[in-house]
Protein backbone atom coordinates (compact mmCIF):
# COMPACT_ATOMS: atom_id res chain seq x y z
CA UNK A 1 0.00 0.00 0.00
CA UNK A 2 1.26 3.79 -0.94
CA UNK A 3 2.36 5.79 1.92
CA UNK A 4 3.56 9.12 2.09
CA UNK A 5 6.43 9.48 3.89
CA UNK A 6 8.51 12.52 5.48
CA UNK A 7 12.13 11.81 4.28
CA UNK A 8 13.66 14.43 6.88
CA UNK A 9 11.85 13.72 10.43
CA UNK A 10 10.36 9.71 9.12
CA UNK A 11 6.72 10.79 9.81
CA UNK A 12 3.98 8.97 7.84
CA UNK A 13 1.01 10.67 6.65
CA UNK A 14 -2.36 8.98 6.06
CA UNK A 15 -2.82 8.81 2.89
CA UNK A 16 -6.26 8.48 2.49
CA UNK A 17 -6.11 12.22 4.09
CA UNK A 18 -5.94 15.32 1.54
CA UNK A 19 -1.92 16.76 2.69
CA UNK A 20 0.14 18.51 1.24
CA UNK A 21 3.49 17.98 3.14
CA UNK A 22 4.76 16.94 6.26
CA UNK A 23 2.41 17.49 9.39
CA UNK A 24 5.43 16.89 11.82
CA UNK A 25 7.78 19.61 9.95
CA UNK A 26 6.32 20.55 7.16
CA UNK A 27 9.30 18.73 4.78
CA UNK A 28 8.16 17.28 1.57
CA UNK A 29 5.83 14.12 1.95
CA UNK A 30 7.38 11.35 -1.05
CA UNK A 31 4.62 8.82 -2.02
CA UNK A 32 6.35 4.95 -1.47
CA UNK A 33 5.20 1.33 -1.25
CA UNK A 34 6.83 -1.43 0.26
CA UNK A 35 9.40 -3.23 -1.38
CA UNK A 36 8.36 -3.86 -4.74
CA UNK A 37 9.70 -7.98 -5.17
CA UNK A 38 7.54 -9.06 -8.10
CA UNK A 39 6.89 -6.00 -10.25
CA UNK A 40 3.35 -6.21 -11.86
CA UNK A 41 1.88 -4.60 -14.72
CA UNK A 42 -2.12 -4.04 -15.39
CA UNK A 43 -4.16 -3.62 -18.56
CA UNK A 44 -4.90 0.17 -17.18
CA UNK A 45 -4.51 2.89 -19.52
CA UNK A 46 -1.80 5.46 -19.32
CA UNK A 47 0.47 5.61 -15.80
CA UNK A 48 -2.31 3.70 -14.18
CA UNK A 49 -1.15 0.27 -15.99
CA UNK A 50 1.28 0.07 -12.56
CA UNK A 51 -1.97 1.03 -10.19
CA UNK A 52 -1.03 -1.53 -7.43
CA UNK A 53 1.26 0.97 -6.79
CA UNK A 54 0.11 4.31 -7.09
CA UNK A 55 -2.74 5.60 -4.60
CA UNK A 56 -6.06 4.14 -4.41
CA UNK A 57 -8.27 6.60 -6.07
CA UNK A 58 -11.82 6.12 -7.86
CA UNK A 59 -10.72 8.73 -10.28
CA UNK A 60 -8.18 7.81 -13.03
CA UNK A 61 -7.33 10.83 -15.12
CA UNK A 62 -5.09 9.86 -17.95
CA UNK A 63 -4.73 11.27 -21.34
CA UNK A 64 -2.23 8.08 -22.24
CA UNK A 65 1.40 9.11 -20.70
CA UNK A 66 3.40 6.86 -19.76
CA UNK A 67 4.44 3.41 -21.71
CA UNK A 68 7.47 5.34 -23.71
CA UNK A 69 9.47 3.95 -25.95
CA UNK A 70 13.09 2.60 -23.93
CA UNK A 71 15.42 2.37 -27.06
CA UNK A 72 18.76 1.30 -27.60
CA UNK A 73 21.40 4.01 -28.83
CA UNK A 74 24.30 2.59 -30.76
CA UNK A 75 25.07 6.67 -32.12
CA UNK A 76 25.32 7.75 -28.85
CA UNK A 77 27.01 4.70 -26.97
CA UNK A 78 30.06 4.86 -29.91
CA UNK A 79 30.12 8.78 -29.35
CA UNK A 80 31.03 8.06 -25.34
CA UNK A 81 32.61 4.44 -25.97
CA UNK A 82 30.21 2.44 -23.34
CA UNK A 83 28.17 -0.41 -25.10
CA UNK A 84 24.57 -0.12 -23.58
CA UNK A 85 23.21 3.29 -24.11
CA UNK A 86 19.34 3.63 -23.36
CA UNK A 87 17.20 6.49 -24.43
CA UNK A 88 14.12 6.66 -22.10
CA UNK A 89 11.63 9.03 -24.61
CA UNK A 90 10.10 10.78 -21.93
CA UNK A 91 9.13 13.51 -24.80
CA UNK A 92 6.36 10.72 -26.36
CA UNK A 93 4.18 12.37 -23.44
CA UNK A 94 0.82 13.98 -24.09
CA UNK A 95 2.80 17.33 -23.80
CA UNK A 96 5.97 16.34 -24.48
CA UNK A 97 7.46 15.42 -20.64
CA UNK A 98 7.59 12.86 -17.94
CA UNK A 99 5.77 15.85 -16.28
CA UNK A 100 2.27 13.90 -17.72
CA UNK A 101 2.92 11.04 -15.14
CA UNK A 102 2.67 13.34 -12.08
CA UNK A 103 -0.22 15.38 -14.09
CA UNK A 104 -2.33 12.04 -14.28
CA UNK A 105 -2.09 10.92 -10.26
CA UNK A 106 -2.21 14.60 -9.70
CA UNK A 107 -5.44 15.38 -11.37
CA UNK A 108 -7.05 12.23 -9.74
CA UNK A 109 -6.13 12.91 -6.16
CA UNK A 110 -7.67 16.13 -6.72
CA UNK A 111 -10.84 14.90 -8.05
CA UNK A 112 -10.66 12.19 -5.24
CA UNK A 113 -10.62 14.44 -2.44
CA UNK A 114 -13.19 16.49 -4.05
CA UNK A 115 -10.53 19.76 -5.20
CA UNK A 116 -12.11 21.92 -7.67
CA UNK A 117 -9.10 23.88 -8.42
CA UNK A 118 -5.70 23.90 -9.24
CA UNK A 119 -3.15 27.39 -8.68
CA UNK A 120 0.17 26.21 -10.90
CA UNK A 121 3.69 27.56 -10.24
CA UNK A 122 5.22 26.95 -13.13
CA UNK A 123 8.75 27.51 -15.00
CA UNK A 124 7.07 26.69 -18.61
CA UNK A 125 6.45 22.83 -18.66
CA UNK A 126 4.50 22.03 -15.50
CA UNK A 127 1.63 24.73 -16.18
CA UNK A 128 1.08 23.13 -19.91
CA UNK A 129 1.31 19.98 -18.32
CA UNK A 130 -0.98 20.12 -15.22
CA UNK A 131 -3.62 22.83 -17.27
CA UNK A 132 -3.89 20.36 -20.25
CA UNK A 133 -4.66 17.43 -17.47
CA UNK A 134 -7.26 20.09 -15.42
CA UNK A 135 -9.13 20.69 -18.38
CA UNK A 136 -9.44 16.52 -19.10
CA UNK A 137 -10.39 16.37 -15.37
CA UNK A 138 -12.81 18.90 -15.58
CA UNK A 139 -10.60 21.05 -12.77
CA UNK A 140 -10.33 24.77 -13.06
CA UNK A 141 -6.78 26.04 -13.29
CA UNK A 142 -4.71 29.40 -12.70
CA UNK A 143 -1.31 29.41 -13.64
CA UNK A 144 1.66 31.71 -12.66
CA UNK A 145 4.22 32.23 -14.60
CA UNK A 146 7.97 33.83 -14.73
CA UNK A 147 8.08 36.77 -17.29
CA UNK A 148 10.91 35.54 -18.30
CA UNK A 149 9.37 32.05 -19.73
CA UNK A 150 9.83 31.55 -23.31
CA UNK A 151 6.69 32.66 -25.39
CA UNK A 152 5.95 29.11 -26.77
CA UNK A 153 5.22 27.87 -23.61
CA UNK A 154 3.46 30.93 -22.85
CA UNK A 155 1.03 30.68 -25.35
CA UNK A 156 0.60 26.85 -24.66
CA UNK A 157 -0.34 27.60 -21.29
CA UNK A 158 -2.61 30.79 -22.22
CA UNK A 159 -4.31 27.96 -24.47
CA UNK A 160 -4.81 25.63 -21.23
CA UNK A 161 -5.14 27.59 -18.28
CA UNK A 162 -8.17 29.09 -17.04
CA UNK A 163 -6.40 31.73 -15.56
CA UNK A 164 -2.88 32.89 -16.15
CA UNK A 165 -0.90 35.69 -14.24
CA UNK A 166 2.55 36.57 -14.86
CA UNK A 167 4.90 37.20 -11.98
CA UNK A 168 8.58 38.77 -11.80
CA UNK A 169 10.23 35.09 -10.37
CA UNK A 170 9.62 31.66 -10.11
CA UNK A 171 9.92 31.85 -6.27
CA UNK A 172 7.12 34.63 -6.98
CA UNK A 173 4.95 32.17 -8.96
CA UNK A 174 5.60 29.80 -6.01
CA UNK A 175 4.80 31.91 -3.17
CA UNK A 176 1.85 32.93 -4.73
CA UNK A 177 0.11 29.82 -5.34
CA UNK A 178 0.79 28.40 -2.31
CA UNK A 179 -1.38 31.10 -0.93
CA UNK A 180 -4.31 29.01 -2.10
CA UNK A 181 -4.14 26.03 -0.32
CA UNK A 182 -7.94 25.19 0.63
CA UNK A 183 -10.24 22.17 0.53
CA UNK A 184 -11.37 23.58 -2.32
CA UNK A 185 -8.26 24.59 -4.10
CA UNK A 186 -4.84 22.60 -4.61
CA UNK A 187 -1.20 24.37 -4.93
CA UNK A 188 0.98 22.85 -7.31
CA UNK A 189 4.57 23.07 -6.75
CA UNK A 190 7.27 20.48 -7.19
CA UNK A 191 6.57 19.37 -4.05
CA UNK A 192 3.41 18.43 -4.07
CA UNK A 193 3.26 14.31 -3.54
CA UNK A 194 0.50 13.66 -5.87
CA UNK A 195 2.50 15.15 -8.37
CA UNK A 196 5.70 13.19 -7.29
CA UNK A 197 3.62 10.15 -7.50
CA UNK A 198 3.41 9.67 -10.97
CA UNK A 199 6.93 9.74 -11.64
CA UNK A 200 8.16 6.55 -10.39
CA UNK A 201 6.84 5.16 -13.15
CA UNK A 202 9.33 5.46 -15.42
CA UNK A 203 11.65 3.69 -13.16
CA UNK A 204 9.04 0.55 -12.77
CA UNK A 205 8.97 0.58 -17.27
CA UNK A 206 12.81 1.10 -17.39
CA UNK A 207 13.08 -1.89 -15.15
CA UNK A 208 10.48 -4.01 -16.45
CA UNK A 209 11.42 -3.58 -19.98
CA UNK A 210 15.26 -4.32 -19.10
CA UNK A 211 14.80 -6.75 -16.32
CA UNK A 212 17.53 -5.59 -14.46
CA UNK A 213 18.92 -2.73 -13.20
CA UNK A 214 21.14 -0.39 -15.45
CA UNK A 215 24.51 0.62 -13.70
CA UNK A 216 23.55 4.33 -14.51
CA UNK A 217 20.69 6.67 -14.63
CA UNK A 218 21.03 9.85 -16.18
CA UNK A 219 18.27 12.37 -15.54
CA UNK A 220 17.64 15.91 -15.55
CA UNK A 221 17.23 17.84 -11.90
CA UNK A 222 15.28 20.53 -12.71
CA UNK A 223 13.73 21.19 -8.93
CA UNK A 224 15.25 17.78 -8.15
CA UNK A 225 11.24 15.78 -8.40
CA UNK A 226 12.46 13.34 -10.50
CA UNK A 227 15.71 12.75 -9.46
CA UNK A 228 14.33 11.60 -6.02
CA UNK A 229 11.49 9.96 -7.20
CA UNK A 230 13.61 7.69 -9.19
CA UNK A 231 16.02 6.96 -6.32
CA UNK A 232 12.32 6.22 -4.36
CA UNK A 233 11.28 3.70 -7.31
CA UNK A 234 14.81 2.26 -7.35
CA UNK A 235 14.75 1.57 -3.56
CA UNK A 236 11.19 0.40 -4.04
CA UNK A 237 12.66 -2.42 -6.40
CA UNK A 238 15.76 -3.21 -4.37
CA UNK A 239 18.25 -1.66 -7.03
CA UNK A 240 21.48 -0.28 -6.43
CA UNK A 241 22.17 2.11 -10.00
CA UNK A 242 24.06 4.91 -9.60
CA UNK A 243 21.48 8.51 -10.40
CA UNK A 244 23.53 10.69 -12.64
CA UNK A 245 21.93 14.67 -12.02
CA UNK A 246 22.29 17.24 -14.57
CA UNK A 247 22.23 20.37 -13.58
CA UNK A 248 21.89 23.46 -16.22
CA UNK A 249 24.64 26.16 -15.06
CA UNK A 250 23.20 29.54 -16.22
CA UNK A 251 19.73 30.24 -15.84
CA UNK A 252 17.66 31.25 -19.84
CA UNK A 253 14.88 30.89 -21.40
CA UNK A 254 16.32 28.07 -23.20
CA UNK A 255 17.65 26.53 -20.36
CA UNK A 256 14.59 27.39 -18.30
CA UNK A 257 13.13 23.60 -16.63
CA UNK A 258 17.04 22.90 -16.13
CA UNK A 259 19.09 25.54 -14.75
CA UNK A 260 16.81 26.32 -11.58
CA UNK A 261 19.08 27.88 -9.31
CA UNK A 262 17.39 26.26 -5.60
CA UNK A 263 16.29 23.43 -6.64
CA UNK A 264 12.92 22.85 -3.96
CA UNK A 265 13.43 18.95 -3.07
CA UNK A 266 17.53 20.25 -3.12
CA UNK A 267 17.75 18.32 0.65
CA UNK A 268 15.91 15.17 -0.81
CA UNK A 269 18.38 15.31 -3.59
CA UNK A 270 21.59 15.78 -1.04
CA UNK A 271 20.11 12.90 0.39
CA UNK A 272 19.65 10.43 -2.25
CA UNK A 273 23.10 11.68 -4.06
CA UNK A 274 24.52 10.24 -0.66
CA UNK A 275 22.60 7.19 -0.87
CA UNK A 276 23.32 5.77 -4.07
CA UNK A 277 26.70 7.20 -4.69
CA UNK A 278 25.67 9.48 -7.45
CA UNK A 279 26.96 12.95 -8.88
CA UNK A 280 26.08 15.87 -10.75
CA UNK A 281 27.30 17.21 -14.18
CA UNK A 282 26.94 20.65 -14.89
CA UNK A 283 25.92 21.59 -18.57
CA UNK A 284 25.80 24.88 -20.67
CA UNK A 285 23.67 26.38 -23.17
CA UNK A 286 26.03 24.80 -25.90
CA UNK A 287 26.37 21.45 -24.35
CA UNK A 288 22.50 20.97 -24.56
CA UNK A 289 22.47 22.69 -28.18
CA UNK A 290 25.27 19.74 -29.06
CA UNK A 291 23.84 17.16 -27.70
CA UNK A 292 19.91 17.90 -29.42
CA UNK A 293 22.13 17.99 -32.44
CA UNK A 294 23.67 14.98 -32.04
CA UNK A 295 20.09 13.21 -30.75
CA UNK A 296 18.55 14.44 -33.93
CA UNK A 297 21.79 13.42 -36.09
CA UNK A 298 22.86 9.95 -34.28
CA UNK A 299 18.99 8.21 -33.47
CA UNK A 300 16.70 10.25 -35.09
CA UNK A 301 15.30 11.83 -32.93
CA UNK A 302 13.75 15.85 -32.61
CA UNK A 303 14.30 16.79 -28.88
CA UNK A 304 14.16 20.74 -27.31
CA UNK A 305 18.11 21.17 -26.10
CA UNK A 306 16.85 21.23 -22.56
CA UNK A 307 14.98 17.74 -23.36
CA UNK A 308 18.85 16.22 -24.35
CA UNK A 309 20.23 17.65 -21.14
CA UNK A 310 20.83 14.22 -20.25
CA UNK A 311 22.49 13.25 -23.54
CA UNK A 312 24.72 16.28 -23.07
CA UNK A 313 25.64 15.20 -19.49
CA UNK A 314 26.57 11.51 -20.58
CA UNK A 315 28.90 13.35 -23.45
CA UNK A 316 30.45 15.60 -20.79
CA UNK A 317 31.22 12.95 -18.29
CA UNK A 318 31.79 9.92 -20.48
CA UNK A 319 35.37 9.06 -18.50
CA UNK A 320 33.02 7.98 -15.76
CA UNK A 321 31.78 5.45 -16.85
CA UNK A 322 33.07 2.25 -17.84
CA UNK A 323 32.71 0.54 -21.31
CA UNK A 324 30.86 -2.53 -19.99
CA UNK A 325 28.18 -0.08 -18.26
CA UNK A 326 24.82 0.12 -18.69
CA UNK A 327 22.92 3.51 -18.78
CA UNK A 328 19.95 4.85 -19.25
CA UNK A 329 19.61 8.63 -20.35
CA UNK A 330 16.19 10.39 -19.53
CA UNK A 331 15.54 12.43 -22.69
CA UNK A 332 12.21 14.37 -22.08
CA UNK A 333 10.68 17.86 -23.38
CA UNK A 334 8.55 18.58 -26.22
CA UNK A 335 9.11 17.60 -29.71
CA UNK A 336 11.79 20.45 -31.28
CA UNK A 337 9.47 22.45 -33.43
CA UNK A 338 10.72 25.64 -33.09
CA UNK A 339 11.98 27.37 -36.52
CA UNK A 340 14.58 29.53 -34.58
CA UNK A 341 15.92 26.96 -32.56
CA UNK A 342 16.10 24.48 -35.33
CA UNK A 343 18.00 26.76 -37.62
CA UNK A 344 20.39 27.13 -34.99
CA UNK A 345 21.04 23.27 -34.76
CA UNK A 346 21.65 23.06 -37.98
CA UNK A 347 24.30 26.17 -37.75
CA UNK A 348 22.82 27.77 -40.73
CA UNK A 349 22.20 30.83 -37.80
CA UNK A 350 23.92 31.11 -34.65
CA UNK A 351 22.78 34.45 -33.91
CA UNK A 352 19.14 33.27 -34.05
CA UNK A 353 20.37 31.51 -30.66
CA UNK A 354 19.65 35.23 -29.58
CA UNK A 355 15.57 34.66 -30.81
CA UNK A 356 14.92 32.08 -28.48
CA UNK A 357 16.94 33.65 -25.63
CA UNK A 358 14.07 36.87 -25.52
CA UNK A 359 11.58 35.63 -23.74
CA UNK A 360 8.03 36.58 -23.35
CA UNK A 361 7.88 40.29 -22.23
CA UNK A 362 10.40 40.60 -25.26
CA UNK A 363 8.22 38.48 -28.03
CA UNK A 364 5.05 40.71 -26.64
CA UNK A 365 6.85 44.44 -27.01
CA UNK A 366 7.88 43.20 -30.24
CA UNK A 367 4.61 41.78 -30.95
CA UNK A 368 2.96 45.37 -30.44
CA UNK A 369 5.54 46.90 -32.62
CA UNK A 370 4.65 44.85 -35.70
CA UNK A 371 0.75 45.83 -35.07
CA UNK A 372 0.81 49.40 -33.91
CA UNK A 373 3.45 50.49 -35.69
CA UNK A 374 6.30 52.48 -33.84
CA UNK A 375 5.77 53.79 -30.51
CA UNK A 376 7.59 55.66 -28.02
CA UNK A 377 8.53 53.54 -24.44
CA UNK A 378 6.08 55.05 -22.12
CA UNK A 379 3.24 54.12 -25.13
CA UNK A 380 4.05 50.68 -24.86
CA UNK A 381 4.38 50.94 -21.41
CA UNK A 382 0.77 51.69 -21.47
CA UNK A 383 -0.12 49.31 -24.56
CA UNK A 384 1.31 46.42 -22.58
CA UNK A 385 -0.75 47.05 -18.64
CA UNK A 386 -3.85 48.05 -20.22
CA UNK A 387 -4.43 45.63 -23.06
CA UNK A 388 -2.36 42.63 -22.23
CA UNK A 389 -2.39 42.86 -18.45
CA UNK A 390 0.58 43.04 -17.50
CA UNK A 391 2.35 44.48 -14.57
CA UNK A 392 5.97 45.61 -15.87
CA UNK A 393 7.64 48.80 -14.47
CA UNK A 394 8.31 51.38 -16.51
CA UNK A 395 12.12 50.87 -15.63
CA UNK A 396 11.82 47.13 -16.38
CA UNK A 397 10.11 47.93 -19.47
CA UNK A 398 13.33 50.86 -20.53
CA UNK A 399 15.83 47.52 -20.00
CA UNK A 400 13.90 45.16 -22.34
CA UNK A 401 14.03 48.11 -24.78
CA UNK A 402 17.84 48.72 -24.40
CA UNK A 403 18.28 45.18 -24.75
CA UNK A 404 16.71 44.58 -28.20
CA UNK A 405 17.99 47.25 -29.28
CA UNK A 406 21.68 45.69 -28.17
CA UNK A 407 20.08 42.96 -30.02
CA UNK A 408 19.39 44.45 -33.42
CA UNK A 409 15.78 43.71 -33.19
CA UNK A 410 14.43 47.27 -32.14
CA UNK A 411 15.85 50.78 -33.65
CA UNK A 412 15.13 54.27 -32.43
CA UNK A 413 13.57 55.66 -35.56
CA UNK A 414 12.77 59.70 -33.89
CA UNK A 415 12.55 61.38 -30.64
CA UNK A 416 9.38 62.82 -29.53
CA UNK A 417 8.82 65.70 -27.02
CA UNK A 418 5.89 64.36 -24.65
CA UNK A 419 4.87 66.64 -22.01
CA UNK A 420 7.90 68.34 -21.96
CA UNK A 421 10.32 64.85 -22.14
CA UNK A 422 12.06 63.55 -24.73
CA UNK A 423 10.94 59.91 -25.91
CA UNK A 424 12.72 57.62 -27.89
CA UNK A 425 10.37 56.02 -30.99
CA UNK A 426 11.15 52.99 -31.33
CA UNK A 427 10.40 50.31 -34.47
CA UNK A 428 10.96 47.08 -34.92
CA UNK A 429 13.67 45.66 -36.86
CA UNK A 430 13.76 42.54 -39.96
CA UNK A 431 15.85 40.76 -37.29
CA UNK A 432 12.75 41.65 -34.78
CA UNK A 433 10.34 40.58 -37.10
CA UNK A 434 12.07 37.20 -37.70
CA UNK A 435 12.70 36.71 -33.90
CA UNK A 436 8.43 36.53 -33.17
CA UNK A 437 7.56 34.71 -36.69
ZN1 LIG B 1 8.69 15.66 8.56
Amino acid sequence: MLTLKCLKCGTAANPREYVLKCPACGGTLVPTVERIRNLVRSDYAGVWSWRKYLMDSSSTVTLGEGNTPLIRSAGIGAAIGVADVFIKNESRNPTGTFLDRGSATLTSAALNFGVRKLAIASLGDLGISVASYGRRAKLKSLTYLPLSVAPSKAYQTLLLSDKVVFVSSYEEAVRRALRHESADVMPVTPQNPYLLEGYRTIYYEVFYALRKHPDFIVVPIGDGGLYTMLWVALNELGGDSVVVGVKGKRDSPLMKDIAVEKPLLWDLVEMAVRDCGGFIVEVDEEDIVEAARLLAKKEGMLAEPAGAAAIAALIKAHSKFDRKSSIVAIVTGAALTDTATLKALIGRSIELMDVQKIGFTKALILEILVTHGPLHAYALWKVIREYHGLRISLRALYQHMKELEDLGMVKVVAEEVVEGRRRKVYEVTEKGIKAIS
